[in-house]
């Protein structure tokens, strides 16, 4: 007798077996159905012991996890290693990694001269409370490279390059309120979360004090008239307008470069510092970041990530007259800026290793190159499977829009569009397509680095393929 699975992709489908839609029961002629096995059972069934590490985090971390971004339901995957473009769980299951490491590897995981800088920066030692020629090396390049940097801090992270960044621009010009755009993320500080994922009227996020919240002015991303009001209405108390380049992550929520190139301009015109978040882009769009594909010279710059070679660090650069405040000549009015490891020898060697191998191949181009054929190709897939889906995004990002209205170009759609995307389905997503072997960031976005090749991106257009007939077998689309 024919045996009929509704659920095939726990394994091929064999001879005598078929696919049928939800919700059916039998097969014409009285054919039996055998039990489903859902996203969620493969899932579960897939990765015991990532299951056990989680019920094991959960004991020493909140909801298990020990950054918000890596919430996922009912646990996310507990990665071993990885190598080049992929990456292994503790199970053993093998992933095509798009998730680049929160964006931060655009050379993949263990280049050999990352890899190599890092074991030999290692095997110094790690700490000297000293200047180290590493540091000074690792600032040239960042000069060497980046318009705006007439002079280097390091910090430990991107939010402290953000925060210190935001002091030196309020004692440099002895104001006090900062401009910034709603959804635009610039870490996770008290100065930078009212109005990023929530609070977008201004109000206090929980345990940000009310005078923070209103000492901010929150403008709408792509509002070229609405930010230059903005600007002009409070020059004389502002003392900085802070932009993200492409938009909140990497343009999931898109910003046009004609309205950040239009806010720079406003500020520059009203006697406003601008800082330019270069977190993401840095070192990804270009050697130059944004800044130098535009031709803007923002007062300061924030740098991590690729700037940090993929490791914990972060970069505040910008002009001599600003970055002055942080000098001792100031005396008493002098920024108070220390970190036990801003500069540390090990993120320096492979930040200048990173910088190094990206300026030599030309790695930013092809990674641009590659983020153009994954688009192409998850829209390939979207019509191949037959959902109203799309892919947007610009260089080396894709991000994955559910229910495209009909013929509409995704370019026309409100801001309120992108940033309503469907969380849920979109971790189902992600969950289905870990069970196809390819992992993304949960809100349905991934980073493209210049190292995945042809073969990773067909692999990624089949994983989506397999996950989305799954997911309308299931119903989920
Ligand atoms: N700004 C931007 C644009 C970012 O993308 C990030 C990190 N995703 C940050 C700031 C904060 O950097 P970090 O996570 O290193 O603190």
């Amino acid at each position: 007798m024919q045996t009929t699975y509704w659920n095939v992709w726990a394994r091929p489908l064999q001879k005598g077996e078929v696919a049928v839609p939800k919700g059916q029961s039998t097969l014409p002629g009285g054919l039996p159905l055998v039990p489903l096995m859902t996203i969620l059972d493969d899932y579960l069934a897939t990765t015991p012991h990532s299951a056990a590490l989680a019920k094991q985090a959960a004991h020493v971390f909140v909801d298990g996890i020990t950054t918000d971004t890596r919430s996922f339901d009912p646990y996310g995957i507990t990665i071993a290693r990885g190598a080049g473009t992929r990456k292994w769980d503790v199970d053993g299951n093998e992933y095509r990694d798009f998730f680049g490491g929160h964006g931060s590897l655009m050379l993949g995981h263990c280049h050999p001269k990352v890899t190599s800088a890092i074991q030999q920066a290692a095997a110094r030692g790690v700490q000297f409370a000293a200047n180290t020629p590493e540091e000074v090396a690792w600032a040239e390049a960042i000069k060497a490279h980046v318009p705006s940097a007439e002079r280097v801090r390091f910090t430990g992270s991107g939010t402290e390059a953000t925060l210190l960044a935001i002091r030196i621009a309020r004692a440099f010009t002895g104001r006090a309120k900062i401009l910034r755009v709603c959804s635009h993320y610039h870490g996770w500080h008290d100065f930078a979360v009212s109005g990023y994922a929530s609070q977008h009227d201004g109000s206090p996020a929980p345990g940000v004090l009310a005078e923070i919240a209103r000492n901010t002015i929150l403008v709408s991303p792509n509002d070229e008239i609405e930010v230059k009001a903005a600007i002009k209405t409070h020059a004389s108390e502002l003392a900085a307008v802070i932009l993200e380049p492409l938009g909140s992550h990497f343009g999931m929520i898109p910003t046009c470069d004609d309205f950040v190139v239009a806010a720079s301009l406003a500020a520059k015109a009203n006697n406003v510092p601008v800082i330019l978040d270069e977190i993401i882009t840095g070192f990804r769009l270009g050697l130059s970041g944004f800044q130098g594909l535009f031709g803007l010279k923002p007062d300061l710059t924030c740098l991590a990530k690729v700037a940090a070679g993929g490791l914990p660090g972060g970069v505040v650069c910008g002009s001599e007259a600003m970055m002055s405040v942080l000098s001792r000549a100031k005396a008493q009015n002098k920024v108070l800026h220390q970190g036990t490891f801003t500069g540390n020898p090990v993120t320096a060697l492979a930040a200048i290793a990173t910088i190094g191998e990206i300026a030599a191949t030309n790695a930013c181009a092809t990674a641009t190159a590659n983020g153009a054929k994954a688009r192409a190709r998850l829209d390939e897939a979207f019509k191949r499977v037959n959902v109203p889906w799309g892919a947007y995004g610009q260089y080396s990002s894709f991000h994955i829009l559910p229910d495209v209205p009909d013929g509409v170009d995704l370019s026309t759609l409100p801001v309120s569009v992108f940033a309503g995307r469907p969380v849920k389905l979109l971790q189902s997503l992600r969950m289905a397509m870990i069970l196809e072997g390819v992992d993304i960031a949960s809100r349905g976005s991934g980073f493209l680095s210049a190292i995945h090749d042809e073969a990773d991106i067909e692999a990624l257009g089949q994983a989506i393929e397999q996950a989305l007939l799954r997911m309308k077998a299931e119903g989920l689309t």
